[in-house]
């Protein structure tokens, strides 16, 4: 009765996790969650009172299937400012957040049976989308000492006639990995060289620690022409729930993609619009404000890393993740999946959620989340220094 593609889908791991924490919560047990990504600071006030005055606007009917005007030329106007990519307001599409954007961008790409390159470690719900619009992931390793960052060389032997696309998360969901400009441009040059499209996951932007942030398509016009941009408010200006993501890509993709949003969702949510475009225009400065904040507890957790034993990490360069090379563990730990093991154990026995690497193709690691308090942070981390002790 389901469908072959529906019954290959693997459910989200990391809203799995927010799941299952959330019922142990309700049970009564306090859990110290680092594992959804999800910004612990609010959204902004000038956001709420916009979205609030969009409601008392009546606000509240149908609008154009790509997004309003206004957010298109606040979104267009940032991408200029911050990103240098001039796009124009018709080259963007709103969407319901960064994975609708995602769905309906390959979507708009690929005919069944596409090859998509998907870098390893990788996001949980790249390769899941991909089979769901009937393409084919196909998997990149990366090294864990070039902090997972891939070349053209690594990624050229598995170039076919199908393949189409990359899709490259810059900063990098789950392991914090940045790519500066020089080694971007040395991976999407010679990809675009071959017609390939890339697209450019820059969720992440804000949290750039080492360096400074390039957008793919600032690189060239020929990469621009070649890239579809995906970004949201959900991670900057802390708007998880409000569901306002977008792409930006050539015209006539653009196009398209606002014409396969305008049958599946008509458009995000006028409010949400309303309260995104006020986040845009006078928010910037909070965010600014929030990267420091993370800064400051990646810096925490390096530090206190160095004396977890059996624990080895690469230091972030972005995000708000830390990946967590477990592989000492290997021998000691009994069952199919290491990290699936260690996760529960440590969610059971110290009540700490972490998300387990398997479900970003890397089961030697565990993905642990910044985006928390300090407090929570400091605590996690002693309950997983305990942890570890025990197979020392
Ligand atoms: N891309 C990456 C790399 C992510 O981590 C996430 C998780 N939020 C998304 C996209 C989806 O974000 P959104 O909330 O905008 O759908
Ligand atoms: N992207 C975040 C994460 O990786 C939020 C959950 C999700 O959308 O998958 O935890």
């Amino acid at each position: 009765m389901i469908s072959k593609r529906a019954r290959n889908m693997a459910p989200s791991m990391t809203l799995g996790i927010n799941a299952k924490v959330k019922s142990l919560e309700a049970e009564g047990k306090k859990i110290i969650d680092l594992s959804i990504g999800e910004p612990d600071f609010l959204t902004p006030d000038v956001a709420k009172e916009a979205g609030k005055a969009a409601i008392d606007n009546n606000m509240t009917r149908y609008g154009p299937a790509a997004g309003s005007l206004p957010l298109r030329q606040a979104i267009a106007k940032k991408l200029k400012e911050e990103n240098q990519v001039e796009y124009a307001p018709t080259d963007i599409v709103v969407t319901s957040g960064a994975k609708h954007a995602l769905t309906i961008a390959l979507t708009a790409l690929l005919d069944p049976g596409d090859e998509v390159i998907i870098p390893v470690p990788y996001w949980v719900s790249y390769p899941e989308i991909v089979k769901l619009v009937e393409g084919v992931p196909v998997f990149v390793e990366g090294k864990k000492e070039n902090d997972f960052k891939l070349t053209f060389e690594e990624v050229a032997p598995y170039l076919t006639s199908r393949t189409k696309a990359i899709i490259l998360t810059n900063p990098s969901n789950p392991t914090g990995a940045v790519y500066f400009k020089d080694e971007l441009d040395a991976l999407v040059t010679p990809l675009v060289e071959k017609g390939l499209m890339v697209l450019s996951d820059e969720i992440y932007e804000r949290q750039v620690y080492g360096g400074d942030f390039v957008s793919v398509a600032s690189l060239s016009p020929k990469v621009k022409e070649h890239t579809i941009l995906i970004n949201g408010l959900s991670k900057s200006a802390a708007m998880t729930g409000w569901r306002i993501g977008y792409t930006a890509s050539e015209s006539k993709l653009a196009k398209v993609i606002g014409d396969i949003s305008s049958h599946l969702v008509s458009h995000p949510s006028t409010v949400s619009q309303e309260a995104a475009r006020a986040a845009l225009e006078h928010a910037q400065g909070d965010m600014e404000e929030r990267r420091e904040q993370y800064k400051q507890r990646r810096d925490y957790i390096l530090d206190f890393l160095k004396d977890v034993p059996g624990i080895a990490s690469v230091a972030p360069e972005g995000a708000f993740y830390v990946f967590l090379d477990i592989s000492s563990l290997r021998d000691k730990v009994k069952g199919d999946s290491l990290s699936l093991e260690v996760c529960e154990a440590l969610l059971d026995q110290h009540q700490v959620a972490l998300v387990p690497g398997i479900g970003f193709g890397a089961d030697d690691f565990l993905r642990l989340s910044y985006a928390a308090s300090m407090e929570d942070i400091k605590e996690a981390l002693h309950r997983i220094k305990v942890y570890m002790e025990q197979w020392q």
